[in-house]
């Protein structure tokens, strides 16, 4: 089918709607509200991602069913998972924070101290375990920094007041990483195994939102080959295809492991003006069974602003300036946080 199935309606879907018409493709979105991928779309199913009838006529209708959003549930999915990449796997360990660090460490790779809590006294034990200062986050679901609560040292920590104000809920307690910097790795695996990854890119958050990436990260050689071969690594072993992103920190023991997110990533926007292939049309390759094109820079360096609220007011300064690419996702209302667009720069 010339169809490509996206379950999640969001900015991701959107501009990976873009890319795919740009090979023919068409889209057709799956998701339980509208969004900003609708408005390109060729079709939308308005349905929750429990309904296994919908998701079957989805996959009956298209292709091949990829996701921008990577908290749809698993189970209903197993109903048409020939048809699903990246596969089932992938999105099962990269939706808990516990799993996905428990499986990169098994490759050999680094992680923060973690431990497991499913109750209060569990979180005390945590805590204990972990050290202070800590990082509680919930399991699953959290995303911008949401679902997190900072337990500094110097006090014995209230655990039962932590578990309350991330929503009692199954968490991770993770030791705080003193980290020189943030960077991700973004990597696209095809279905015949090759690999093509971009350069490291470095990533300043604010208020636990991504604010700025910035192309190549400026990272020892060291650190930039481990943490691309431990990209490779996890994508070999999940027998991944398409594209995958991995967040790090930059520490002088190395890269430390942080979390993955099995899809394209808002810290790949730069790729659509900054390099050879857009982490968005490579995705489209990887999963139409394509081959992959090169993720090689277009310039020397390549930055990305995220419009955050009102910043898409400055839509109209961002156009005056040459060396400006503007992507605006089309919403309507900009609310606090909300990632409304975002702004490109290359220097050749
Ligand atoms: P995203 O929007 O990237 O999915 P998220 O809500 O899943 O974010 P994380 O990426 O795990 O959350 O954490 C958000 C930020 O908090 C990180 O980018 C980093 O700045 C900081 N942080 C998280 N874990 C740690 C840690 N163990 N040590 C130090 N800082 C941390
Ligand atoms: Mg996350
Ligand atoms: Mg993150």
């Amino acid at each position: 089918g010339s169809t490509i199935g996206i379950l999640g309606s969001g900015q991701l879907g959107r501009m990976l709607g873009v890319a795919a018409a740009q090979l023919g493709y068409r889209i057709h979105v799956f998701a339980p509200e509208p969004g900003p991928a609708c408005d390109i779309a060729s079709a939308f199913t308005h349905a929750p991602y429990t309904d296994t009838a919908a998701l079957i006529a989805l996959a009956d209708a298209c292709g091949v069913v990829t996701y921008e959003f990577e908290n749809v549930p698993v189970e209903p999915l197993r109903a048409i998972a020939a048809k699903v990449r990246p596969g089932l796997r992938a999105l099962e360990v990269a939706q808990a924070r516990v799993d996905e660090k428990r499986f990169v460490r098994a490759l050999g790779g680094r992680t923060a101290p973690f431990a497991a809590a499913g109750s209060p006294a569990e979180l005390a034990a945590a805590l204990a375990e972990v050290g202070l200062p800590a990082i509680v986050k919930t399991n699953r679901m959290g995303y911008d920094g949401k679902g997190q609560a900072r337990v500094p040292a110097g006090a014995a920590p209230d655990a039962a007041a932590v578990w309350k104000a991330i929503g009692a809920q199954p968490a991770i307690a993770e030791g705080f990483v003193n980290f020189a910097g943030e960077f991700s790795l973004i990597l696209a695996r095809g279905a015949d195994g090759r690999t093509a990854s971009y350069p490291a890119v470095a990533n300043v958050h604010e208020g636990g939102i991504l604010r700025t990436s910035t192309a190549p990260a400026a990272l020892s050689p060291a650190t930039a080959e481990a943490a691309r071969a431990l990209a490779i690594e996890v994508a070999d072993a999940l027998d991944y295809v398409g594209v995958l992103a991995i967040e790090f920190f930059d520490t002088a023991e190395g890269p430390v492991f942080n979390e993955m997110a099995p899809r394209v990533h808002n810290s790949g926007h730069w790729t659509i003006e900054g390099a050879e292939t857009s982490q968005f049309e490579n995705h489209v390759r990887a999963i139409c069974g394509l081959p992959l094109g090169p993720a090689t820079l277009t310039g020397a360096r390549v930055t990305m602003e995220n419009l955050i609220g009102a910043d898409a007011d400055r839509w109209h300064d961002i156009l005056a300036d040459p060396g400006a690419h503007l992507h605006l996702y089309g919403k309507h209302e900009a609310r606090p946080g909300r990632k409304m667009g975002h702004v490109t720069r290359v220097t050749r």
